[in-house]
């Protein structure tokens, strides 16, 4: 490589990287709690991220406002005043505790490219809208997906009459903080006005790290089946009931957490039991009761059928067999969302065009591309996550290079996008 082209690239390192790293960091200020990072749906922390979003869209050059469910919007502008709209949007709200960039690197990723853009000039056959969505996580309102959910017109009116721990209600929250409720359903985008959704996002798990590689490409938002299982044995003495003529629901639980594993082993699935509960359970006596949640996901949903149908009828079979009763309540049943072949490609071409190889993943974790897959072709591009790759802590990272790296993906993607 030349010395200039050496130049080129460290000059392209310190354009995006440094200031994603940067703008990470500026919104990591402000929390809820002292220590840690959490920013919570309208909390103080919440709008003073929001207003600091809208300033940095303003100063980009964008035409920015935040609208009535709190989403932060700021525009680069076509030419063509009839062009669809590119969306690049995440979110800005936080889990407890959580880390700097889920939600917020897709947000300060896309600011990044279109600070630049404005700054070369760059025209494109389309709007750039970059969305700071107000809340994915449902951390205060149970409510997942609610600032994108409100331009895919997907809103749900029910939320409004949520509240949270304080007894506050979502609409009461929203009006001490400015807005109107009743504005949200007017948020919506037309479906003929959308180009396409893409999105940036940390990885949250270890698949790119463990590849060392820098970005993967998103092939679909898996689908995600849950059970409540609640298995009912027969209580005894631990001392004088003989192995034999037990029904300890705690050993059936055990089996079906096995046979969860097994199965689920197979590529393409991942399956979890997080809860495990023996109420009442003590050390002297033989569990008569043992409750546990089981969560099954997959990217293709035919995959994620036949492993709920072969681990149910396992349960079936692991009931008769030791003399308890399994009771089974589905809790979800949500269809997996393909990203888009066409957006999949573009980023294949991009990465393609640097030399690195191409690396496909499904997101087993939901995101906000989900609540646009009826109204335009997603896409999504993950970022590999730092420290093995541990998300929704304090321990979340990512390096400079590779968020400078997928940045320029996302700006050279958006210079091949045909409308
Ligand atoms: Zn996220």
């Amino acid at each position: 490589m030349t010395a200039a082209g050496i130049e080129r690239k460290q000059s392209s390192a310190d354009l995006y990287g440094r200031r994603i790293m940067e703008l990470s960091d500026y919104l990591a200020q402000w929390s809820e709690t002292p220590s840690g990072l959490t920013c919570t749906y309208l909390s103080q922390a919440h709008r003073a991220v929001a207003n600091a979003l809208a300033s940095l869209m303003k100063k980009a050059g964008l035409e920015t406002h935040i609208d009535a469910v709190g989403n932060v919007i700021g525009r680069y502008k076509s030419k063509n005043a009839l062009a669809k709209t590119v969306i690049l949007a995440s979110h800005y709200d936080t889990v407890t505790n959580a880390g700097k960039y889920d939600g917020r690197l897709g947000i300060v990723s896309a600011l990044a490219v279109v600070e630049q853009a404005a700054r070369a000039g760059r025209e494109f056959p389309f709007h750039i809208d970059v969305m700071a969505f107000s809340e994915e996580e449902g951390v205060r309102f149970g409510t997942s997906y609610l600032g994108s959910s409100a331009i895919a017109g997907r809103f749900d009116p029910e939320f409004l009459g949520r509240r949270d721990a304080k007894g506050v209600s979502m609409s009461e929250a929203l009006r001490e903080s400015g807005f109107d409720p009743d504005a949200i359903a007017g948020l919506a985008y037309a479906k003929s006005d959308i180009a396409y959704y893409l999105e940036l996002h940390i990885e949250q798990g270890p698949v790119l790290f463990e590849s060392d590689l820098p970005v993967g490409i998103v092939t679909a938002i898996a689908g995600n089946t849950r059970f409540a299982v609640t298995i009912e044995g027969e209580a005894g003495h631990a001392g004088t009931v003989p192995m034999p003529y037990r029904h300890d629901a705690a050993v059936a639980a055990a089996e079906i957490i096995l046979c969860v594993e097994q199965r689920c082993s197979r590529t393409g699935l991942v399956g979890t039991v997080g809860r495990l509960n023996v109420p009442g359970g003590a050390t002297n006596v033989v569990p008569g009761r043992c409750e546990l949640s089981l969560d099954i996901r997959s990217g293709t949903d035919s995959l994620r059928h036949a492993a709920v149908a072969d681990i149910l009828a396992d349960m079936k079979g692991i009931a008769q067999r030791r003399g308890v009763k399994i009771e089974l309540d589905e809790l979800l049943n949500a269809v997996a969302v393909p990203c888009s072949a066409k957006l999949q490609d573009a980023f294949a071409a991009s990465i393609e065009r640097t030399g690195l190889p191409v690396y496909r993943l499904q997101s087993g974790a939901g995101h906000d591309a989900v609540m646009f897959d009826k109204l335009t072709e997603i896409g999504m591009l993950f970022v590999r996550c730092g420290n093995g790759g541990v998300s929704h802590s304090p321990l979340e990272t990512i390096t400079a290079a590779d968020a400078d790296f997928a940045a320029r993906i996302l700006s050279d993607t958006l210079g091949h996008l045909t409308v």
